[in-house]
């Protein structure tokens, strides 16, 4: 195809580097874009995990070979660096390394691959700055755009659009401060019951509150209430360095339960002389002082989760106590309401309305665990993507369009190069029609005639051209396909980064081998010949 030949044929040979990396592009290519299949996962001990996230199938794939780690290490940081883009990297990965095994049929010498594949990134990652769009502010309706095209087809469309937009309102809600925003998923329940909190949600099964208490029918919703926060334990304390209390009669008996009793009497007095309607202690709670707060219309909660209480403790503006006798009302805070909610088998309190510092808890729901885990990675890679947008502040056309115009560039650029560089260009481009074709071979059309479609439309000026979820060439912006622009900019760079690792390895042990059978007796000054080192002196 290239046209070029050389008398070397020992680079027919099948490759095992290249095609551990390879066939790791080939497990991984079908679950590409909106139309992509899932893949079962079997772990050692029969777990099965369904996904069609790639990030998640390459990372619980158990992968031995040297050269399948370093693409999986690849894929590892894209997803840890910009949440999305995996597979994309890991089907550059083998479409470049099909590339190179093509030129290096034609003769072509691993070095000249690697640095004309250096130079063909440098001139695509020049040209990607065309593409690129400014995103105006972080109101911009192309961010949940953005957010919808990162998760499509890791469940129906309507519920990954549905949890797009929740992670954008939330998002929003709390200017943007990550911080501030909880997720919090839930088994049990319809996917469409996930709603977006305004305020702090904490589960009560991890604070093993008595139900009890907080069944309490006036216990139910608390408006504007005072909340105060302990952060000890509230109880009769015991006495210091005292083994056991040995009572002699039945009187001493009675005096000291009416001394326990005025105790629990005195704290639940405290408390609500405070004015306190919610009380949130960071320690257990003594039972009897608990059912006795709960009868006087105050909500205990015990064991609150010490993350949790130091958030509630900000947003509503309560100063933590460390025993209820220094409980003033001046102690007390606030939020809009206090509601106690059973989500699934879980009891959970729901502080809507942080005046404090605002806060927002997305509570998300799936059938089984799995898919409640699921739905919250879903979320995750909404977050992730959204920040990477802002932090970048431009976004490209999703749909292979960009791959697809770059691949026109280098087409162009190439016919400029005088040497061998350019059969390497134009091996780099059709690597990067690999994504096109991949997307229109997974949505079931021909690629080939895709990806004419495309660049006829690319030729006539609509660069934003690339395959539709139904497989056909569309125009992305229309569609609202996007991306942003450091997602592929960095699939791009890893995928020539660890092609290079892998070429330069595989260089490297095809020569020391080659020396060995041949005596050392290589002349390795064989640029002139542009061929193999091994090549030269036969
Ligand atoms: P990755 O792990 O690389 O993110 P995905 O399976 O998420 O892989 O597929 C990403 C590709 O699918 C990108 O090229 C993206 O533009 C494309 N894509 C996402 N949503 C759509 C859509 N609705 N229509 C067409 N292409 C889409
Ligand atoms: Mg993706």
């Amino acid at each position: 195809m290239l046209g070029e030949t050389t008398d070397d044929d020992s680079n027919n040979e099948p490759n095992p580097t290249q095609t551990a990396a390879g066939e790791l592009a080939d497990a991984i290519r079908t679950t590409l874009g909106p139309n992509g299949l899932d893949k079962m996962v079997v772990g050692e001990n029969g777990t099965v995990i369904v996904t069609n996230d790639g990030s998640k199938i390459i990372e619980w794939m158990d992968i031995t070979h040297p050269v399948g780690r370093l693409v999986e290490q690849a894929a590892a940081a894209q997803d840890n660096t910009v949440g999305d883009g995996t597979t994309t990297a890991v089907v550059l990965v083998g479409a470049l390394l099909e590339e190179a095994a093509t030129l290096r049929s034609a003769g072509l010498h691993p070095t000249t691959i690697i640095d004309g594949y250096g130079r063909a990134v440098e001139a695509a990652l020049d040209q990607l700055a065309q593409y690129e769009r400014g995103l105006h502010s972080r109101q911009d309706d192309r961010l949940t755009q953005i957010a919808k095209t990162a998760v499509t087809g890791r469940w129906d469309d309507a519920s990954t659009d549905r949890f797009a937009e929740l992670t954008l309102s939330a998002l929003q809600a709390i200017g943007f401060d990550r911080s501030r925003l909880t997720l919090k998923s839930y088994p049990g329940g319809e996917l469409r019951e996930s709603v977006c909190l305004d305020g702090v949600l904490v589960d009560l099964e991890t604070s093993s509150t008595s139900l009890n208490a907080l069944s309490h029918p006036r216990t139910r919703t608390h408006d504007e209430p005072a909340i105060a926060m302990v952060d000890a334990e509230i109880g009769i304390e015991e006495p210091n360095n005292v083994e056991s209390v040995e009572l002699q009669d039945a009187t001493q008996r009675n005096a000291f339960q009416a001394h326990e009793q005025d105790r629990r009497t005195e704290l639940v007095e405290q408390v609500v002389q405070s004015g306190v309607t919610v009380l949130l202690c960071q320690k257990s709670i003594d039972e009897a002082v608990r059912t006795a707060l709960a009868q006087q219309g105050v909500l205990p909660v015990e064991r609150t989760r010490r993350d949790e209480f130091d958030v509630i403790a900000r947003a509503t503006g309560s100063t933590p106590v460390m025993s209820v006798d220094d409980l003033t009302a001046d102690d007390t805070g606030t939020v809009g309401s206090v509601t106690q909610r059973t989500v699934g088998t879980a009891q959970t309190l729901v502080l809507q309305g942080c005046p404090e510092e605002h806060r927002a808890t997305l509570l998300l729901r799936g059938g089984t665990p799995h898919v409640a885990e699921e739905v919250r990675r879903i979320v995750a890679d909404c977050i992730d993507v959204t920040r990477v947008a802002l932090d970048d502040g431009v976004f490209v056309p999703g749909g292979g369009a960009v791959p697809t115009a770059l691949a026109m560039d280098l087409a162009a650029l190439s016919r400029e190069i005088p040497d061998r560089t350019q059969l390497v260009f134009d091996g780099f481009g059709t690597a990067l029609e690999a994504l096109p074709r991949t997307l229109a071979t997974n949505a079931g059309t021909d690629p080939l005639t895709t990806l004419t479609g495309i660049k006829q439309r690319h030729d006539a000026g609509a660069e934003t051209v690339g395959v539709g979820p139904d497989g056909h060439p569309r125009d992305m912006i229309d569609a609202g396909i996007l991306e942003p622009a450091a997602v592929f900019r960095s699939a791009l760079q890893r995928a020539v980064a660890v092609v290079t690792q892998i070429l330069r390895v595989d260089d490297v042990v095809r020569t020391s081998t080659n020396e060995r059978t041949a005596g050392g007796e290589h002349d390795h000054a064989h640029a002139a010949t542009g061929g193999y080192p091994w090549a030269v002196g036969h």
